[in-house]
């Protein structure tokens, strides 16, 4: 076993690194300053500062790096994407600078792997080329959405035309001013014998009649601008048989193909999220003091640093062999390993932001850090992308299995 990355691995970390070092960090201030806030997503907008860096990092070819794919992506591994997707996760705004931000990704491999020549040409370019964004419509209000048979928007096959009705929410990147395309799942065969085989997705243009925006839901009184989470109804929207993804039927099976690879991707980030509240927690330790010693020595203080080391070092390692494995073995044969992972960094980096803010005091709760904000952020990695629950559910039923 080699625990070391590879030189192709540390030439990148050192490409990216140094671009989030030197160009991104030192534009924290402008991103903030040109962001529009507040619930009303209709006056959001795209900060010049982040279509400029767009535009360097395209350029210098740190670019779709999550696709491991030659001729549309950068081609390289998940195992190799690892450490890079870390960097980014430290920096709030660096992974859509690199096109590499969620829930983009997950839908452009989604339309890379399942997507038709047709549909590829039309969305899939724009969006490797990070001209236009994406939302997954998936959630609904209505139903326990952890159990994705529950679903009960429809989008049922008429004629030519595939008609969709119903409400979805938590569809992050729907207010963006970018966002032009979605992903709806729904049911389409409502009595099918199979009930993996009864729902269906569809490329769904946002501009289409009968799509509407009803509002933004706020994370801890955050709204996430530009990109947001929207409830969003859809009344008779009408659309070509043709933007069905892969055909009718099998919406689940893509479903499974998306949510592997997205899911990684976020522990990925989280595990940077964990190395930068870890470093902030050492920072504010050693330059404060109380009781004439530093923070960083009082009482169970070191015991906590130590901890939040090894966790992080426990999470690394387990990312990197889901990793390892989805390019080895396939996805398929690492779902323990995802879900796994999908358990473990949320609430690793949680457990390590909460310390980070007990240590700094006052401070660490208000806007003058990052760490109120970014707790609120992974708090949401619990739920999202499956709540923890239903991973370990699904971890324990391929353990139950090796016995039966
Ligand atoms: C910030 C954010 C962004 C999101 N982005 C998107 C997006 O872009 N697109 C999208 O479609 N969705 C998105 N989601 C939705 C997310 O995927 C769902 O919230 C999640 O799947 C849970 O569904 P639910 O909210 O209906 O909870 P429910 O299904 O109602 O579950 C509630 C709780 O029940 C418990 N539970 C469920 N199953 C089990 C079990 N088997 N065993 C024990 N307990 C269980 C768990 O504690 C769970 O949290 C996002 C959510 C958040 C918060």
């Amino acid at each position: 076993m080699d625990f070391g990355y590879s030189a192709k691995t540390r030439e990148w970390m050192k490409r990216v690194g140094d671009f989030i070092d030197n160009r991104i960090i030192p534009a924290s201030e402008k991103f903030e300053e040109q962001l529009v806030k507040g619930p009303d997503f209709r006056n959001w907008v795209q900060p010049e500062i982040m279509e400029q860096l767009k535009a360097e990092a395209k350029a210098e070819g740190l670019w779709n790096m999550f696709l491991p794919d030659n001729e549309y992506g950068a081609g390289l591994t998940n195992l190799q994407y690892a450490p890079l997707a870390e960097l980014m996760g430290r920096e709030r705004h660096a992974p859509e600078v690199f096109n590499c931000n969620a829930p983009d990704t997950g839908n452009m491999e989604l339309l890379w792997k399942y997507g038709s020549e047709e549909q590829k040409e039309q969305w899939l370019k724009p969006l490797l080329a990070g001209d236009i964004r994406s939302v997954f419509f998936m959630t609904e209000p209505g139903v326990a959405s952890s159990d994705a048979t529950n679903m009960a928007a429809t989008c049922i096959v008429e004629g030519d035309e595939v008609v969709l009705n119903g409400c979805k929410w938590w569809s992050s990147n729907v207010g963006h001013p970018n966002a032009r395309i979605g992903i709806f799942m729904g049911v389409s065969d409502p009595l099918g014998e199979d009930r993996h085989r009864r729902h269906s997705m569809v490329l769904v243009p946002l501009d289409t009649p009968g799509v509407k925006i009803e509002r933004m839901l706020p994370v801890f009184n955050e709204y996430h601008e530009p990109e947001g989470h929207g409830e969003v109804t859809f009344n008779n929207v009408r659309l070509p048989v043709s933007n069905i993804i892969a055909g009718p039927g099998r919406g689940f099976e893509i479903a499974q193909g998306r949510l592997g690879p997205g899911r990684i991707h976020h522990c990925m980030r989280t595990i940077g999220v964990a190395e930068k509240a870890l470093e902030l927690m050492c920072r504010r330790g050693l330059e404060r003091s109380a009781f004439r010693d530093s923070l960083a020595r009082l009482g169970g203080n070191p015991d906590k640093i130590a901890n939040a080391r090894t966790d992080i070092e426990m999470a690394r390692l387990l990312t990197l062999k889901a990793a390892w494995m989805m390019d080895t073995v396939g996805n398929k044969a690492a779902m323990s390993e995802i879900s796994q992972i999908k358990v473990v960094a949320p609430n690793v980096a949680l457990r390590i932001l909460d310390e980070a803010i007990q240590i700094h005091g006052g401070m660490g709760v208000s806007n003058d850090t990052e760490l109120a904000y970014l707790y609120g952020a992974i708090r949401t990695l619990r739920l999202a992308d499956g709540p923890d629950e239903v991973h370990r559910s699904l971890i324990a039923r391929l353990e139950l299995k090796k016995y039966r």
